[in-house]
């Protein structure tokens, strides 16, 4: 459903991709893990448009989607992404919060937009927060709604970058139950992760990137348990 071919990403002189080329398929859970800076931010920014590559090329769907700034927004309908950071509206509720893509963006009606973001707020078990603004919510509960978000405009990818990096321990598990279950569900993700046994948990495959490059491309079990290369062994010493 997503390809990448040959990317190529710098900052000026700093080259962050050097040659990535990935296929993840229809309904696939794809980890990506490596030391900090080695690109895995960039690498989910460039997926969804918000940075632009130098070279190569990004399809979803067999429809090229990089290298066109000017229906980006297209693009970002297509491909979810959550972040470190929820970045929800402070001024508007949590029901407005989600709504507002799909019926600016995707003119979709009001009414039907909102009892498709109560049905989802059900689910993760915020149906109660609807009305609430987002200073009032825990930062687990945050990353639910944002999460929520994303998934009404129907997207076909999702891209999860360390969501649960900011969270009180004890909140990281009720956002990453919400990610398992729509992983259970068969959604297409790609989900950048620290937290190692969530990641063998979730993963139909694990993507270990460093300086900018694709080092392995495994099976979790391989890969936590056999990994092939010196730097995948060295980086996985840290966690144990
Ligand atoms: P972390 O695990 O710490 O989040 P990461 O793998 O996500 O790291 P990136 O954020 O993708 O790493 O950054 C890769 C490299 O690109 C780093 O060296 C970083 O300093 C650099 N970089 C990232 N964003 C920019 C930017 N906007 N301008 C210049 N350099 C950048
Ligand atoms: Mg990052």
């Amino acid at each position: 459903i997503l390809t990448l071919e040959h990317i190529k990403k710098s900052y000026d002189s700093l080259e962050v991709l050097k040659d990535i080329s990935l296929t993840v398929s229809k309904g696939e859970v794809v980890v990506i893990v490596g030391p900090s800076g080695c690109g895995k931010s960039t690498l989910l920014r460039c997926i969804n448009g918000l940075e632009a590559i130098q070279s190569g090329k990004i399809s979803l769907k067999g429809e090229v989607i990089s290298g066109r700034q000017k229906d980006m927004h297209l693009v970002r309908q297509k491909v979810g992404m959550v972040f470190q950071s929820y970045e929800l509206f402070p001024h508007m509720n949590i029901l407005d919060n989600i709504t507002l893509g799909p019926i600016k963006a995707q003119r979709r009606s009001k009414g039907e937009a909102e009892e498709e973001a109560r049905k989802l707020l059900e689910r993760v078990g915020l149906l109660d927060k609807m009305n609430a603004f987002p200073r009032q919510l825990s930062g687990g509960q945050k990353q639910r709604v944002a999460i929520v978000r994303a998934l009404c405009m129907h997207p076909e990818v999702m891209l999860f970058d360390e969501v649960t990096a900011a969270l009180d321990p004890e909140m990281v598990r009720e956002v990453l139950d919400v990610m398992l279950e729509l992983a259970r569900e068969g959604s297409t993700m790609l989900i950048v992760t620290h937290e190692m046994q969530f990641a063998r948990a979730i993963a139909d495959r694990v993507i270990f990137l460093d300086k900018g490059e694709i080092v392995e491309d495994s099976t979790p079990a391989e890969f936590f348990e056999n990994p092939r290369t010196e730097r995948a062994r060295k980086f996985l010493n840290v966690f144990e």
